[in-house]
């Protein structure tokens, strides 16, 4: 069996790790729309399945405060934030031109308090990037985020803004390198384009590919120019289940950290990937899932735990309230508490639900040409790339208060803003873009698609990741 570098072997790890876990009462009140099987509903599921679980108490619980717009432009544009900020569901229809332009108005629909809702689930990401910057804790949990299809200036696949990226760009003024893992049954394209062109962040993500949304992801992508080799995409077919999973998952994020060796991990744990989902086709179990955590968790290295998908929305609490309690090296009873939401779960009332007999296309020989060509790939990497690292930029100014905290208003002072980096100071936003993100083409990439540099993510040290568009129609 393979193991991380740290993991005990006798399978549970032993040891405690300081877990903080970003969560708003208010994000379940965020609806969709009729229909819509996004359902924010599922995170104050999960978080009660934490409470009667009696998880909340060994873990410092913080509500986010809420990213601001400086926060969010620190990589989407400026008029898309101010568009985000100011539409709502009444005015939309005045201004087509805009929703099309920003790729809002059907999987991504105009909805009450949208803008609120993004700068929660942002600044519980960011937040969590701060907390571990910072050594208040060895994982940091925010099951709001992980919205990993948002691009620079468009929504899409119900992500408004990409809470992922702005965390990662957190991470990167304290760490020279940041890994980030997706376990979504979609390709995480959102992030894999911000960091496509830069070697101090390496993504890999592994998904159903192949007539499916969003369409990118190929075995072939594998980053451009200094990020060549440092974007991983793991390509799987319908009914793949925990122990195909792991046949990839483990020695692939073994070689990855070895010869990558981040200083902080991103795992984006969406559980659209389980058996059973509303809009996947795998058939993971909950633990299958679960190890993914668990594995990450062995290598000792500061991590963030975001959401994501997920539409079958019992088994998401179920899976995150499970990933929470192994975050925390603790096992949880499969028998489930009595608690307001009960009746989601019957008729089992279990934490854990078996997977089906659907098929697994995933067979043996494709696995192992999978597994083959990204070691492979890995192993052109050198070990660990060196980075000149300059002095390290200021944080963002988030402040957050624990959830029971009396007085809300007093926590934070609103002229707080961000600060902005001193590359962003120098370079004005125009000017940057003309600088960092020339009109490329990427043969890596381009098999036929038309691709556009829009645009780029200046990091604080001045390391360039320029984020590449594939224009690719949706599946
Ligand atoms: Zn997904």
């Amino acid at each position: 069996m393979e193991t991380g570098g740290n993991s005990l072997t006798s399978g549970a790890d032993a040891v405690k790790r300081k877990v903080c876990y970003f969560y708003d009462p208010e994000v379940g009140n965020y609806y969709y729309g009729q229909g819509h099987p996004m359902k924010p509903h599922r995170m104050r599921m999960t978080h009660c399945l934490l409470a009667h679980y009696g998880l909340l108490q060994h873990m410092q619980v913080v509500k986010p405060f809420p990213a601001k717009d400086r926060d969010l432009c620190r990589f989407h544009a400026d008029d898309y934030v101010d568009f985000l900020r100011t539409v709502t569901p009444e005015s939309q229809q005045d201004n087509l031109q805009q929703l099309k332009r920003f790729n809002v108005g059907e999987d991504c629909p105009v909805f009450d308090g949208l803008y609120n809702f993004c700068q929660t689930y942002a600044g519980g990401s960011v937040g969590g990037a701060l907390k571990l910057n910072h050594g208040l804790c060895d994982i940091a949990i925010n099951w709001s985020g992980g919205l990993h299809h948002a691009k620079k200036c468009e929504a899409s696949g119900f992500c408004y803004v990409n809470d992922i990226v702005l965390a990662i760009l957190e991470l990167l003024k304290m760490h020279q390198r940041v890994l980030y893992v997706d376990i979504d049954i979609h390709h995480g394209d959102g992030v894999e384009e911000a960091f496509y062109t830069t070697d101090r962040v390496m993504t890999v993500s592994f998904h159903k590919f192949g007539d499916y949304f969003p369409g990118t992801g190929d075995i072939l992508d594998i980053g451009y120019s200094k990020g060549k080799y440092y974007a991983l995409n793991v390509p799987l077919d319908d009914g793949i289940d925990d122990e195909s999973y792991q046949y990839l998952f483990k020695p692939i994020i073994s070689k990855v950290m070895e010869v990558f060796n981040p200083g902080a991990v991103v795992l984006q744990c969406g559980a659209d990937s389980l058996s059973g989902d509303r809009l996947g086709c795998f058939n993971l179990s909950i633990k299958g899932h679960g190890e993914c955590v668990k594995f990450m968790r062995s290598f000792n290295v500061p991590l963030l735990l975001l959401g994501g998908g997920g539409y079958t929305i019992r088994n998401v609490a179920r899976c995150w309230c499970y990933e929470t309690g192994v975050a925390l090296g603790m096992e949880i009873d499969n028998k489930m508490p009595q608690h307001e939401y009960y009746g989601y779960f019957g008729p089992e009332y279990t934490l854990h639900v078996s997977p089906s007999n659907m098929e697994n296309k995933n067979t043996r020989p494709l696995l192992e040409a999978i597994r083959t060509k990204i070691l492979d790939n890995l192993s052109k990497l050198p070990h660990s790339p060196s980075v000149q690292f300059q002095e390290r930029p200021p944080d963002t100014e988030l402040p957050e208060a624990d959830e029971d905290q009396d007085d809300a208003d007093e926590r934070w002072n609103s002229d707080s803003d961000m600060v902005i980096d001193e590359v962003r100071k120098l370079i004005p936003r125009r000017a940057r873009r003309e600088v960092t993100g020339p009109n490329m083409k990427n043969p890596e990439v381009q098999k036929g698609k038309v691709e556009q540099a829009r645009g780029s993510v200046t990091t604080e040290t001045g390391v360039d990741a320029s984020p590449m568009s594939i224009d690719d129609p949706k599946a």
